[in-house]
């Protein structure tokens, strides 16, 4: 089949951190790259999230002093992932995320930082309770990116300042326990981004780029100066098979069908299928609320459904990046929980006023606990975060901002907390038993003021400790909840994406019915069912992954691998 509009040797789906990083190979190793981009904006959930990848034994942890080993980090994987994922794409993320790493790190200007951030599962085998395999980006200045600036996505609001100051990760605990020198910074930092003028005048962009827009923003400052093209508002339509062989795709151009043709092949990096509630009620059911999902709206898993239209094979596409996740009414997405639940003054309760889980255990764990307790009970969703006036002065809730009175909050944010004196009232403001709440506090506190949790054992795991205030003892997750007033605020079971998607081989290709290879065919990201199957060992591990397979499926489509 021929008559095509375009020809090109490397068409990548989709803009996210995989996607970009697959164009990028691709063209230093000389294939002709297009880069399609369903949205208006570029960057993708990528661009909004914390930039954290996951990397076994990098140059940048052995420089940190961490001396790591591969075949640990191929046992823990291996012991959390799903029994159905091959060996093979667990090894073959291993072995490549270091050298995948060392490429960005040479090639691009974004640089990392190993952090010293306890694997979710430090306790088992191969688990690093040290951390140093969760590596995030340093911030860069993104004027490079003249114009493109303008449509790299928003930080998410969960990991920015006010919805539009970028901070870095180090600069959280500065904040967040308003250590010395707090006030100077945040003062610099603001005033940094007010006097950027005349972009001020024209754009609410911070053009100090951190976390997920640094990562993002340093690889299309890369691909820029390769000229690789990156065409905004052209969604894939369809796939073009011919034979065993991909030869191109439908793209949508200016509202008309558009149809290029690959020499090498086309990668699907075009996420998972977040925000299709359809695609949700029939393969997630336990994770049903597009909604509240912090995937980008415009993954709509389009490309999944066009690599099954043409024979692909899928994979645990029931599973997700679950997460508790808050709702601002009017939002287009959920906003990731992940500091709160471990300080200390709050607990989670369901709608029968009861604990049940461990809130500081890693995002994952907790919202694929609400997910099931939901939908086994139908009580938690949503659960309620109970805290007091101490935490509320301390410490952030979600959307609600320390420090700052309840009346500056935005309406939505404001429609969403109660506050009661005392917690009968706020067990009526939140339509539960007030006797239940009560007593489940009283249960509470009188443990917490020993630092201990008998039933749920919050702050005993070297993650939850990571959270929790380090300045308080014994229990830096623990404390009674006894000064009042006291509020609450709705959580919910979300997600960050999910994560089943396109079966792969450890080259990234697609495969079909029968196993065999889709000739130039490669998926990418949470456009592919996860090699962590419906697990989530540590912070990165979505994008650490996703670069990783961007890296090895462009060197195989160029012949360098
Ligand atoms: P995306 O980055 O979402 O990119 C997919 C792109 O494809 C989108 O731009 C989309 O518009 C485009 N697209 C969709 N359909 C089409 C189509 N038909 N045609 C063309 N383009 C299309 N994970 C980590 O590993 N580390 C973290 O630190 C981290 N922090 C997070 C923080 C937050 C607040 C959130 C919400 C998530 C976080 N995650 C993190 C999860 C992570 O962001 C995602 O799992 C990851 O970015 C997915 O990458 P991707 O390349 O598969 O998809």
């Amino acid at each position: 089949m021929s008559n095509w509009d375009k020809e090109v040797d490397i068409l990548v789906v989709g803009s996210g951190a995989g996607g970009l990083l697959a164009g990028l190979v691709g063209a230093h190793n000389r294939a002709d790259v297009l880069i399609v981009e369903k949205a208006e904006l570029w960057g993708g959930t990528s661009a909004t999230s914390g930039g954290g990848i996951w990397i076994p034994g990098s140059d940048v942890a052995r420089a940190a002093g961490f001396e790591d080993n591969l075949d640990d980090a191929f046992t823990y994987l291996r012991g959390l992932s799903a029994d159905n994922v091959p060996d093979e794409n667990i090894r073959a993320y291993v072995d490549n995320a270091a050298p995948m790493l060392r490429w960005v790190m040479a090639n691009t200007p974004v640089q990392f930082m190993a952090f010293p951030y306890p694997d979710y599962h430090a306790e088992n085998p191969g688990g690093s309770p040290q951390g140093y395999r969760t590596h995030l980006p340093l911030p860069i200045n993104g004027k490079p990116l003249g114009n493109e600036i303008r449509s790299l996505r928003f930080a998410s609001p969960a990991a920015s300042l006010f919805g539009y100051l970028n901070w870095h990760f180090s600069e959280t605990s500065e904040l967040l326990y308003r250590s010395k020198g707090w006030i100077k910074n945040l003062v610099v930092n603001m005033s940094r981004y007010w006097l950027d003028l005349p972009f001020r005048l024209t754009s609410r962009k911070d053009r100090r780029l951190t976390l997920g827009n640094a990562l993002t923003g340093g690889l299309r400052m890369a691909l820029d100066k390769q000229d690789v093209p990156l065409w905004l508002k052209t969604p894939l339509i369809d796939l073009v098979r011919e034979g065993s062989r991909v030869t191109g795709a439908v793209v949508e151009k200016d509202g008309k069908p558009y149809r290029i043709g690959v020499r090498k092949g086309v990668v699907l990096a075009a996420g998972g299928f977040d925000k299709n509630q359809t695609m949700r009620n029939a393969n997630a059911p336990l994770y049903p609320t597009a909604q509240y999902s912090g995937g980008v709206t415009s993954n709509t898993g389009d490309s999944i459904r066009a690599g099954e239209a043409i024979g692909a094979r899928t994979l645990n596409l029931q599973s997700a990046w679950a997460a508790p996740v808050f709702y601002v009414p009017g939002e287009d997405r959920g906003r990731l929980c992940t500091i709160e639940r471990a300080l200390p003054g709050c607990i989670m309760v369901n709608q029968s006023g009861k604990r049940y889980l461990n809130e500081a255990a890693s995002y994952h764990i907790v919202g694929q606990q609400m997910a099931r307790r939901d939908a086994e009970h139908n009580d938690a969703n949503p659960s309620w975060m109970i805290f007091d006036q101490e935490y509320r002065h301390k410490f952030p809730m979600g959307p609600l901002y320390p420090l700052m009175p309840t009346f500056l909050h935005s309406k939505g944010v404001r429609s969403i907390l109660k506050k009661g004196r005392s917690i009968e009232e706020l067990a009526g403001q939140i339509g539960v038993d007030p006797a239940t709440l009560s007593a489940t506090m009283t249960r509470f506190n009188t443990h917490a003021a020993k630092g201990e949790d008998p039933e749920f054992h919050r702050g005993e795991a070297a993650y939850d400790k990571m959270y929790g205030d380090f300045r308080h003892g014994p229990n830096p997750c623990l404390r009674p909840i006894d000064k009042g007033p006291f509020y609450a605020i709705p959580i919910y079971p979300g997600d960050i994406g999910t994560n089943g998607g396109l079966l792969t081989n450890a080259k990234a290709q697609v495969l079909d019915d029968a196993g065999e290879p889709i000739v130039g065919l490669y998926a990418v990201g949470n456009n592919a069912a996860s090699a962590m199957g419906e697990s989530y060992p540590g912070a990165g591990v979505t994008i650490g992954p996703a670069m990783t397979s961007a890296y090895v499926a462009a060197r195989h489509m160029t012949g360098s691998n």
